[in-house]
């Protein structure tokens, strides 16, 4: 199926919208975290270290899939490198959004999965989250452990970091960050309680996921 992109001025406004949603979220804080989408010239991407209230569609940059900037007057984001990868690894892409959430961090920290015991985060990723393996900021090592840990799922920690979640689109990209955001949540109060998890059976998983795929998404998107 071809994808519907985005017009460089859609993809600018819609970046910078999407910058507010997420700190409203608590998503991200200050400048950190980043957010890209694949438009009709390129790969539309937030500046490196310039905080999300002011941001401005003409901040945006454009970057080429080699990472190399096309059209702006900032820096690309420094996780240039794990958008590229995700959008090459996986061409269903069409948005990226790398979150500094709390409570995925919480369990990026302690090097944690996130282990399918909610149905919503296994119905958008179809089994367990995986925490990356720790590489350092910025690099090309956690753009390919990003991506190892992914294993075509839509969200993966990083250790010691945060969160990289994608999307068919922004709308998708957000609802799969903030789905990740509840179920590392509810493990962490799981684990601060001493309670037992129980992970949903693997074939469950896969016929959430299938329905939320085939069915599910389209009723969100008002398509079925
Ligand atoms: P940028 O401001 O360069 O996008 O970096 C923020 C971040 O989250 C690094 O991982
Ligand atoms: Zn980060």
């Amino acid at each position: 199926m071809e994808k519907k992109l985005l017009t460089k001025k859609a993809a600018c406004a819609a970046i910078v919208e999407m910058g507010h949603k997420l700190t409203e979220k608590h998503l991200v804080a200050g400048s950190w975290g980043n957010i890209s989408t694949l438009t009709r010239k390129g790969i539309a991407i937030t500046p490196s270290g310039l905080g999300y209230e002011k941001l401005t569609p003409a901040d945006i940059v454009i970057v080429d899939a080699e990472g190399q900037a096309l059209v702006g007057k900032h820096i690309p984001s420094s996780e240039t490198k794990v958008h590229l990868a995700i959008y090459k690894a996986f061409p269903e892409a069409g948005a990226v959004i790398h979150t500094h959430s709390i409570y995925a961090s919480a369990l990026a920290a302690m090097h944690e999965d996130v282990p399918a015991v909610i149905e919503d985060i296994v119905q958008i990723c179809g089994g367990k989250v995986n925490c990356a393996e720790y590489a350092m900021t910025g690099t090309q090592e956690l753009a390919d452990a990003a991506v190892k840990a992914l294993a075509g799922l839509k969200a993966c920690l990083l250790a010691n970091h945060g969160a990289v979640c994608w999307g068919k689109d922004l709308a998708e990209a957000l609802l799969v960050a903030e789905i990740l955001e509840k179920a590392a949540q509810i493990v962490v109060l799981c684990k601060s309680c001493g309670g037992k998890l129980h992970e949903l059976d693997a074939a469950d998983s896969e016929a959430m996921h299938t329905f939320y795929e085939e069915h599910y998404s389209k009723r969100q998107r008002g398509e079925e």
